[in-house]
């Protein structure tokens, strides 16, 4: 039953939130925190068209995003955490160039890369700076057997780093739900990470744990994410958190959720019935216990 006097006055956390400085930049936070947002997590936004290729320059980008969430903090104090790392989309399109022009030499250089690029999210993670690797993962699109078998084994060795670091991955996968839920479980046990260190981003809103195999889910929160998320959540023990994939392409306005929906979708499921202990465990608790305590 909806009952419309219910309101959530506690923190309020959008779990995958890009900022542009050529888009909306400042601007899409403070419309977040006038939603009554009151953390993010700040994800590393690459350089789709020419990403990164040198030790140097990957330190770089990320110092980038590091001082945008400072100035976050600063003009709009909001909590922000920040998620570095290789994204799934640019690495893999980087392996395919290259092997086309280097063959064998081509993925040796882009497996090297990949590398970089992880010991410089850790290096940032280490300093205080930084709370978790990602987006990291595997393509969402068809690709060569060959691409797909290496996308597979550079994510398992940072499974291995992540559970010899102590941090947590967010990952950008493909779509399936039960499909790749059980695969990535299975993964993370021999990488020997605790599952619920995973945390799926863009997840579907079916989060029973029979379907999410002890993975953290960080659900979509579209327009049809609640009915599915309201019938499922009481059989989810890992926890979940509540995302938006802010974009903040100047290209693509409007493409995906804007910056309020996670505020907004929150009000919505303390006003269909959901408990506010459980809304504590997704804003507080849950990012707690696997990003460290705010900053
Ligand atoms: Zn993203």
């Amino acid at each position: 039953m909806v009952d419309a006097h219910r309101l959530w006055k506690g923190p309020i956390l959008d779990n995958h939130f890009h900022l542009n400085r050529k888009g909306r930049f400042l601007d899409a936070a403070k419309d977040f925190k006038n939603a009554g947002g009151t953390h993010l997590a700040l994800i590393h936004c690459p350089d789709f068209s020419s990403p990164p290729t040198t030790l140097a320059s990957h330190r770089e980008a990320y110092a980038d995003t590091v001082a945008i969430a400072e100035k976050v903090r600063a003009v709009h104090d909001v909590h922000v955490r920040v998620v570095l790392g290789p994204h799934p989309a640019a690495f893999a399109h980087q392996i395919i160039n290259w092997m086309e022009s280097d063959g064998e030499k081509g993925i040796e250089r882009a497996c090297e890369n990949y590398r970089d690029s992880i010991d410089a999210a850790l290096d940032f993670i280490k300093e205080g700076q930084a709370h978790a690797i990602g987006e990291v993962g595997r393509p969402h699109w068809k690709v060569s057997e060959e691409v797909w078998d290496l996308s597979n084994s550079l994510l398992e060795e940072t499974m291995t780093l992540a559970a010899r670091e102590g941090i947590p991955l967010q990952l950008h996968v493909e779509g399936e739900l039960e499909s790749t839920y059980s695969d990535l479980s299975a993964m993370a046990a021999r990488a020997n990470l605790p599952t619920r260190r995973l945390i799926r981003h863009y997840s579907p809103p079916q989060i029973d744990e029979s379907v999410t195999r002890g993975l953290t889910s960080s659900v979509l929160v579209g327009k049809g994410a609640l009915e599915p998320l309201l019938a499922s959540y009481e059989q989810n023990q890992t926890g979940f958190m509540l995302e938006t994939d802010y974009m903040d392409d100047p290209r693509r306005p409007g493409a995906v959720l804007g910056p309020k929906t996670v505020p907004k979708r929150t009000q919505q499921l303390i006003e269909a019935g959901m408990d506010e202990e459980v809304l504590w465990k997704c804003h507080v608790d849950v990012p707690n216990a696997l990003y460290g305590e705010p900053e």
